[in-house]
């Protein structure tokens, strides 16, 4: 493409084209090679790089170098500082460094090793906390509230997440068997069987989730031989409720993927559920699809409130044949009452 632009070889305005060219530069003690953009004059053919263009190369160079030494780049240091909710100066004076350090970093130029480090340690929240003790009086007083809170922020997501890590391996250690339906469990899959269902019903109370969950496996391996979610069901009261269930509710609220909201009505009093994050569908095959879906119209059709739901699955045959607290059998499912609106039937 070329352009008018002054040419400092001729001294006047030229048509310039842009040319990259592979160049060799020097970052502190090494040299880097990277592709950089230059202007050609057209008429005396002379290279010359603008000011921009010089810039945009050097940085160029710099990211370079950073990736080779393992230095955090300029927009990465800025996430460091962003996920801590302070500003640059306020960052640089918790850390004890000048007041425009942290500026000159996101502004690209490059960063002592030292400094790389302890912007690498504050990755993990454990490390700020500690920072925070230590350092606090560097912070005026709001600063020191709002860092506060974000590193208890960061702390309950990394708890939430080992927790669920911790859920998931402990709930998939069981072999397949007729209790889980022939597949270890899947939380993952639960999870967004668990979205899917309350996109499909609107907010449901725990009591309702946990109904459709287990009518939606029974009936899945009543065709299949196979469950969906890979859950265990145990016999309660008020009829099968998923092994483990509360944890995984708990995990998916923390995470902000269910919004709870406890409800006290005439007829029924308790925990209800919606959606707080689209379900991945795609975690489900086409006729486990089809099930899912199928047995929700059935169920509808059959009323759908929790005590309505309650009632239909206190007469199976694999609630009423199986003891209390114990687990649920999925041979069972053959004498299910339930029958999955196929997909033609359904509007
Ligand atoms: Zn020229």
């Amino acid at each position: 493409m070329e352009k008018k632009m002054f040419c400092p070889n001729c001294d006047k305005t030229q048509p310039v084209k842009t040319i990259q060219r592979q160049e060799t530069l020097p970052v502190r003690d090494e040299k880097v090679s990277v592709l950089s953009e230059l202007s050609a004059c057209s008429v005396c053919k002379q290279e010359f790089a603008t000011t921009e263009q010089e810039e945009e190369n050097v940085r160029k160079a710099y990211d370079e170098y950073r990736k080779r030494k393992g230095l955090l780049t300029h927009s990465e240091v800025r996430d460091v500082r962003v996920q801590y909710g302070l500003s640059q100066t306020a960052f640089s004076r918790w850390l004890g460094w000048g007041d425009i350090t942290i500026h000159r970093y996101e502004s690209g130029s490059l960063q002592d090793a030292v400094h790389n480090e302890a912007l690498l340690l504050l990755k993990d929240p454990r490390n700020a906390e500690k920072l925070l003790e230590t350092n606090r009086d560097n912070l005026d007083e709001a600063s020191a509230e709002r860092l506060e809170r974000a590193v208890a922020a960061r702390l309950n997501d990394e708890v939430v997440k080992l927790i669920e890590e911790d859920l998931a391996a402990t709930l998939s250690r069981s072999a397949p068997s007729e209790f889980n339906g022939y597949r270890r469990f899947n939380v993952e899959r639960f999870e967004n069987l668990v979205l899917h269902v309350l996109e499909k019903v609107g907010a449901a109370y725990k009591t309702a989730v946990n109904k459709y969950l287990w009518y939606i496996d029974f009936c899945y391996y009543r065709d299949q031989a196979s469950s969906i979610t890979g859950t265990q069901y145990l016999r309660f009261p008020h009829g099968p409720i998923p092994k483990s269930y509360d944890l995984i509710f708990a995990a998916m609220i923390e995470k902000g993927s269910l919004a709870v909201e406890e409800v006290s009505g005439k007829d029924f009093s308790g925990e209800r559920y919606a959606p707080k994050a689209r379900a991945n569908t795609d975690l489900f095959q086409g006729d486990e699809l089809k099930m899912i879906d199928g047995c929700l119209a059935a169920l509808a059709a059959k009323g759908k409130t929790a005590r309505q739901l309650s009632d239909m699955a206190h007469k199976e045959a694999a609630y009423l044949l199986t003891k209390d607290r114990e687990p649920i059998s999925y041979r069972h499912a053959k004498d299910l009452k339930l029958k999955p609106v196929p997909a033609k039937a359904r509007k």
